[in-house]
């Protein structure tokens, strides 16, 4: 599915973040990608998701060169790539389901579609209860889970995991690693960055290694062989190591029997309309977007939404229960005109559209 071909990325003539790298990856697989801070794993990424060019080299999804891809096929090949970040990037204007909804509009989902498959989302993340949580109400742990659901909106073929354990206690780093293996069982296919060596030395996985911008080992089925600090603390903590791996694979094993049932009839639960925090935008947010400048991919999604605007788009608002259903459908309002009606537009969407 992914092929790097002697891919170089300098920054000035003094910084080689990647120096000459060449992998593939194929369909289905599970990867790690370890090294210490600064090595290149973050830009190595950025590449694969086309945020960033290589200086030198080809990248092949799908037997596609991205690095040649026009404006229009990055948007394209974004939707075909989930990608979590280590800090979530979560918009905290909207709550988990509405940060989920908001990625499915965005690629053209139609409400029904978004009402069914949202709830199925947060439920694959254990997050059926926090529906109506904006982030600064959630945990790390779920908040990273919201940006799991929302990475797999679009079905994407690849999921891409830029240490997203980084900032989560062992635990919570735990259950995150669960549902991203229990992710690649039912196909997709998954890139994560880390630095916890206990996660990878118990999954077994296939370790991509880079060090001062070179990868230097590529195992399949291998372990990070530095004991870190992270893998002490969760070994001191917890203890219960090989106990969480064993449970993991048997947890694999049942969800990869479990899959196919699953994936062709998804449990589709109630859409939250009622019980809506009360909660207004904080003034910082608005204080910081106060003049929003409208960027290109902004622009034209206002364009589309203009051009053809939607009479059941979600509402996921405040005291939604004692309305009637006509007055509903008047207030109609999606997501994206929400965001624009709050001013709140300049926000971080690139990861998304
Ligand atoms: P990692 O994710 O493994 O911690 P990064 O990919 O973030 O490492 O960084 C690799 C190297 O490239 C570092 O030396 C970093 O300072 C440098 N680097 C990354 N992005 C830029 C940039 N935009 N400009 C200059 N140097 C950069
Ligand atoms: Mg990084």
């Amino acid at each position: 599915m992914l092929q790097i071909i002697s891919v170089s990325k300098n920054y000035g003539p003094n910084i080689s973040a990647l120096k000459d790298i060449s992998l593939e990856i194929q369909d289905g697989e599970f990867v790690f990608l370890v090294g210490p801070s600064g090595s290149g794993k973050t830009t190595l990424i950025r590449m694969l998701i086309r945020e960033e060019l290589p200086s030198t080299g080809k990248i092949f999804f799908h037997d596609e060169d991205i690095t040649r891809y026009n404006r229009r096929q990055v948007y394209s090949l974004r939707r075909k790539i989930g990608v979590i970040f280590q800090d979530y990037k979560l918009i905290p204007e909207l709550n988990a389901f509405e940060n989920i909804a908001f990625a499915m509009e965005a690629a053209g989902k139609s409400d029904k579609e978004i009402k069914e498959y949202v709830p199925y989302l947060l439920d694959i993340v254990g997050l059926t209860n926090r529906t109506n949580f904006f982030p600064r109400q959630l945990s790390g742990g779920e908040k990273q889970r919201v940006a799991i659901a929302r990475a797999m909106a679009n079905n994407p073929k690849l999921l891409i995991a830029d240490e997203p354990t980084g900032n989560l206690d062992p635990d919570s780093a735990w259950d995150i690693v669960q549902i991203l293996s229990k992710i690649n069982n039912w196909g997709t296919t998954v890139l994560m960055s880390t630095h916890g060596s206990d996660i990878v030395n118990s999954l077994h996985k296939r370790v991509l290694r880079m060090e001062d911008g070179a990868l230097v080992r590529d195992d399949f089925r291998g372990s990070y062989d530095e004991v870190d600090e992270f893998s002490l603390k969760v070994l001191s903590e917890s203890g219960k190591q090989a106990e969480a791996a064993s449970e993991l694979v048997q947890e694999a094993t049942k969800s990869a029997e479990d899959s196919q049932a699953e994936e062709a009839t998804p449990e589709l639960e109630q859409t939250p309309t009622d019980s809506q925090p009360e909660e207004s935008v904080p003034p910082e947010h608005t204080e910081q977007t106060e003049e929003p400048k409208a960027s290109l991919k902004e622009e034209r999604l206002k364009g589309r939404k203009t051009e053809k605007p939607k009479s059941d788009s979600l509402t996921p608002q405040k005291n939604k229960k004692k309305k009637s259903k006509t007055k509903k459908k008047k207030e109609s309002l999606s997501l994206l005109k929400k965001l624009k009606k709050r001013k709140i537009l300049k926000i971080r969407i690139n990861y998304i559209l």
